[in-house]
């Protein structure tokens, strides 16, 4: 037999559910190649965990390279590692693939030859028990997992804090980990204190402590980042509370399976573990408030602040512009011909930070003015809730269920009511715990309302005049909490170059505004003396009348109250 290269297929396919197998077993693949006569060529697909063909990219790739000739022919360890469909669609199709290539096939076992029926055969009984034998290892851990998860937490990857214990029958509970515990409260710390969830990444990575070793997706880790940590925020475990189901993207036939209620619906499961509660609630609550929404504000690797990166846009392709050196900025597609996003941009943007922020200034007063009718919003809210429509409701359900509750014990009820009640009482509790949950966020939000007259009062008082008196730094930091999608329009070449504002989006209203009105400027000329200051850029003609006063009436008071209260922290200089 000539010499021909056999692609040889490495799959790990998550070595808890299965068992023994481990990839440097697969490597010997190689080797029982060679000793037949062949080069191996490896594909590799450990951490791919689609189970379906046409989701398992090396797979597709080796079959492409069978097709064109690069590979002569396939080898995996057994019929598991080749297939793992469920309903041996793959099998045939790896099948037919191979026999149109005349393609040889290979197991650590022996080599089949396709175009044989008796091999045939034997190939696609064998893909067929493959995918009985995946369903069986898929069945026997999702029903121990879900009936797991009826009676208590269960991950499949332990979050911070907590660690796996064994008791005396050898079964698995969720624990608090007493190692971490001095972790937990430096996060509860700088929660407190810092102002964004990169000033906390910054502070535990500079000042430790570290982040427990764990396994992501780029290997092992001990650095902290945001996304952790915003993963850490919206976990109720911290809090007490067991939740599993609710946001489960993609519920397969495995729930269909094990995870319906009576009325066919997809389980949720939720467990209240008050032994595992880090942080109380209202804590956690006020902490998700701060941190939900997070400025744009973006900081180099070398400490170098570029603010307005991630709030530009090239306005020829639309993609977001990145830093591009001390003071600059760039369509991300600058260089590479194609954007961070994957779109393709024939003339990527270029602008000095100088320019934005000029532009920007002549539009502030519009901006400005959304902020001081939300502010004047704010204000009348801070009376309104002195008598929360939601804690007389609840006073009243409560009472209600009160009486509801006598009634039913009063032998004047006759019993065909009894059950009657008895539903609506459930319906009540429902409702009783919701407006409790909400009572509780309101009060919450009263702790703000100290601050937040403060603000108030800075943005009705005189903003463009505390804002110019700020550093350019802090400057740049309000402009990208009030603007987003900021686009600039370009006309001109060398020193003749003109820039104007040509769209943004008014971040604390959210809505996306073209700018029609807005004047063309310029570098003032070298060689001209100004009177008083030489100014940054020179505009054509006369300003036009400003469109103040935006309607802000629609908004909901806690739609916009975090945006707000960054916008203070920045003026304050907090
Ligand atoms: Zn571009």
């Amino acid at each position: 037999m000539t010499n021909v290269t056999i692609g040889v297929l490495i799959r790990n396919s998550t070595a808890k559910q299965v068992g023994n197998y481990r990839s440097e077993a697969q490597y010997d693949m190689g080797a029982v190649i060679e000793g037949r006569g062949h080069t191996p060529r490896y594909y590799d697909e450990q951490g791919t965990s689609g189970s379906d063909l046409s989701k398992r990219k090396v797979a597709m790739r080796m079959l492409d390279d069978l097709k064109s000739g690069v590979i002569q022919g396939i080898a995996a360890y057994d019929f598991k590692r080749l297939t793992r469909d469920e309903f041996g669609i793959d099998g045939g199709t790896i099948a037919r693939r191979i026999v149109e290539a005349h393609g040889q096939f290979h197991t650590h076992d022996r080599e089949y030859n396709l175009r044989l029926d008796d091999d045939l055969m034997q190939f696609q009984f064998q893909c067929f028990i493959a995918g009985l034998d995946w369903r069986n290892i898929r069945n026997t851990l999702w029903s121990g997992t879900f009936k797991k998860l009826e009676r208590e937490p269960h991950f499949m990857k332990t979050p911070l804090g907590y660690m796996n214990v064994t008791d005396d029958r050898d079964k698995k509970h969720v624990a608090k980990n007493p190692e971490h515990q001095h972790v937990i409260d430096a996060l509860a710390l700088a929660f407190d204190e810092c102002a964004s969830l990169g000033e906390v990444t910054r502070r535990l990575n500079r000042d430790g402590p570290q982040r427990p070793t764990f396994h992501g997706r780029g290997g092992e880790s001990k650095r902290w980042m945001v996304y952790g940590l915003r993963y850490i925020l919206a976990n109720d475990i911290y809090t007490g509370t067991f939740r599993f189901g609710l946001h489960t993207k993609e519920r397969s036939t495995v729930w269909d399976k094990f995870a319906l209620d009576e009325d066919g619906q997809p389980k949720d499961f939720e467990q209240h573990v008050p032994e595992l509660a880090y942080w109380d609630a209202v804590k956690v609550r006020r902490w998700r408030r701060k941190f939900n929404k997070p400025s744009n504000t973006r900081m180099m690797k070398n400490g170098k602040q570029h603010p307005l990166a991630g709030m530009l846009e090239c306005v020829n392709c639309g993609a977001r512009m990145i830093s591009y050196g001390v003071g600059s900025y760039a369509c991300s597609a600058r260089g590479a011909g194609r954007a961070t996003d994957g779109r393709v941009c024939s003339h990527p943007q270029k602008i000095r930070e100088f320019v934005v922020l000029r532009l920007l200034r002549e539009e502030l007063p519009n901006v400005l003015a959304d902020a001081q009718g939300l502010a004047d919003r704010a204000r009348v809210h801070l009376t309104e809730r002195e008598t929360s429509p939601t804690a007389q409701r609840l006073a009243f359900l409560e009472e209600r269920a009160q009486s509801m509750l006598d009634s039913i014990f009063d032998e004047a009820t006759p019993a065909n009511m009894v059950d009657r009640i008895k539903k609506k009482m459930t319906a009540n509790a429902a409702e009783i715990e919701k407006l409790r949950a909400q009572v509780v966020d309101e009060e919450d939000a009263r702790l703000n309302d100290e601050q937040l007259a403060a603000t108030c009062d800075i943005l009705l008082a005189n903003p463009l005049g505390i804002l110019d008196s700020m550093p350019a730094e802090r400057q740049a930091r309000v402009y990208s909490l009030l603007f987003a999608n900021v686009r600039i329009e370009i006309r001109g070449f060398g020193g003749g170059r003109q820039w104007r504002l040509q769209s943004y989006t008014a971040r604390l209203i959210d809505e996306h505004r073209p700018v029609t009105s807005a004047r063309w400027a310029r570098c003032p000329h070298p060689k001209v003396q100004y009177d008083g200051i030489r100014p940054i850029l020179i505009f054509d003609g006369q300003p036009e009348f400003m469109n103040v006063g935006n309607d802000t009436t629609a908004l909901r008071y806690a739609a916009y109250l975090p945006s707000l209260l960054e916008l203070g922290a920045a003026f304050s200089g907090a």
